[in-house]
């Protein structure tokens, strides 16, 4: 039997910059202190034997015959396929999936997953692969193999986070600026327990809105176009695009207004653009519901709350909220209490602490 090695790779929330990744924008993400684990023995073979307490049952697949299956071992699958392809021969192995990072939640476990496993995998196999180079082939795995189009916000983050802070990520140029978050204050994480049937088709849809929206300014992707240009030029678009595109103008803008405020420690200013870029996020992208504006309207209530938002993709998951850290055990209370009389759904609510990027856990 060969040592069984142990990597980790943390799950996300986004701060503010929603929906801005594929158009090339800004984004600012930390890392969450929930992560998913791989344990991973080498065999000798080129066969991958992989389970994760998450899901009954074990999977076999072959390096040399990697087929989508319509599993969540797609993931791992895809991750594999990606390494090969990128000249990173791999081992056979034996893989052990387990994590915390809620599952469907937009908190991305899904890269946790891809994450964990290529690091696993390709450092059985003997490769150091540059960490941005692993982000890529993540987001490859999972846009083109698992056959979810996604932006490299979710793979970036889980491989470069920094422990205490938060990561402006420049979604063109793949720069990355850390900013640390104030001791006095922390993250809420409040999870609706709902997922509407959309997200997939509605997300490509806003993809195509976005791409409409480019194509008719005649630039690559709406990064590149300023609020003056918008206002100045966007007359033409129909009345739809239009309100997906100002979102994403307004939304890039809001992302650096809060990467200044943040490092300013202005907390106040941060929370005002987060519950600016809620409001565009309901009424100018479309992508909220009522259990999420629900839970950002009860958290705005609360003392000590700074700002609140939906983060991730929308249909559901959770919000995002800026509070005061000696008053959070208080707010948790009353926006669960409030949230299951008003639902009849219980919420789960977690406090998050930034933490590292992927890494091998030494014992
Ligand atoms: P999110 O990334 O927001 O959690 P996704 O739908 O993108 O939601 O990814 C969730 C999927 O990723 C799960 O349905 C499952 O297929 C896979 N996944 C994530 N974590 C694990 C895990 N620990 N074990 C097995 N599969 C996982
Ligand atoms: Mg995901």
């Amino acid at each position: 039997m060969s040592a069984v090695r142990k990597f980790r790779a943390p799950g996300r929330v986004n701060l503010i910059g929603e929906h801005t990744d594929y158009n090339g924008g800004f984004v600012f993400p930390a890392a969450l202190d929930r992560a998913t684990t791989v344990c991973a023995a080498q065999r000798p073979d080129r066969k991958v034997l992989v389970r994760s307490l998450q899901y009954p049952g074990t999977v076999e697949f072959d390096l040399d015959h990697i087929v989508r299956q319509g599993d969540w071992a797609d993931y791992v699958r895809g991750v594999a396929l990606q390494l090969e392809l990128a000249g990173y021969r791999l081992q056979g192995a034996n893989l052990e999936i387990d994590g915390d990072v809620p599952l469907g939640a937009g908190l991305s476990s899904s890269a946790a997953l891809e994450v964990s496993t290529a690091l696993a995998l390709s450092s059985l196999a003997g490769h150091r692969i540059p960490r941005q180079e692993l982000a890529l082939l993540c987001q490859r795995a999972e846009s083109e193999f698992v056959g979810l189009r996604c932006g490299i916000m979710d793979q970036y983050i889980a491989c470069f986070a920094q422990e205490g802070k938060a990561l402006v990520i420049d979604c063109r140029s793949l720069e990355s600026r850390a900013v640390a978050l104030p001791p006095q204050l922390c993250l809420m994480i409040c999870n609706t327990m709902v997922r509407h049937e959309l997200t997939g088709s509605e997300y490509n849809r806003r993809r195509e809105d976005c791409e409409a929206a480019a194509s008719y300014f005649g630039v690559p992707a709406l990064r590149d176009i300023d609020l003056k240009n918008f206002e100045r030029y966007s007359g033409g678009l129909e009345d739809r695009i239009r309100r997906r595109c100002r979102h994403v103008v307004t939304e890039n803008a809001r992302v650096l207004a809060a990467e200044k405020s943040l490092a300013a420690g202005d907390a106040q200013e941060f929370g005002r653009l987060m519950v600016e870029s809620h409001a565009s996020l309901r009424d100018d992208f479309e992508v909220s519901c009522p259990e999420l504006d629900l839970m950002v309207e009860l958290a705005l209530e609360c003392q000590g709350v700074y700002g609140a938002r939906m983060t991730g993709g929308g249909f559901g998951g959770c919000t995002v909220n800026l509070v005061e850290a000696h008053q959070a055990a208080a707010i948790r209370e009353r926006i669960a209490q409030q949230y299951r009389q008003r639902t009849a759904i219980q919420p789960e609510i977690y406090l998050c602490l930034p933490s590292a990027g992927c890494h091998e856990v030494l014992a």
